[in-house]
């Protein structure tokens, strides 16, 4: 069984709900097994043509995990320009990151 993104072909363990890489929802299936590189091929840098934004909103997601964030609350937020640096303030001043979510949502 493993999360699967039909867009990267990459096969995530069970658990995720959004690509790692281009944040597009991922499928459940059965007869697949997560791929042993999939953090590797994640972090590959090349999502396809035009993803300017895309990549921008995959890096503001990261950050937003990297300050605790979980990954739902980091892929609506992360849409917003300015919402790591909010984020990071929030959490500076020793907001809990769950509560930090709510406030920048
Ligand atoms: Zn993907």
């Amino acid at each position: 069984m493993t999360a699967r993104c039909s867009i990267c072909s990459i096969n995530f363990p069970i658990g995720y709900t959004r690509c790692q890489r281009c944040a597009g929802r991922l499928d459940h299936v059965d007869n697949a097994c997560p791929d042993d590189d999939w953090q590797q091929r994640a972090a590959e840098d090349d999502p396809g043509e035009d993803s300017g934004d895309l990549r921008l909103r995959v890096h503001r997601m990261e950050q937003l995990q990297q300050l605790g964030l979980g990954l739902e609350a980091s892929f609506q937020l992360a849409t917003e320009t300015d919402v790591v640096a909010r984020a990071r303030h929030l959490i500076g001043r020793g907001c809990p990151p769950d509560t930090a979510a709510r406030i920048l949502v």
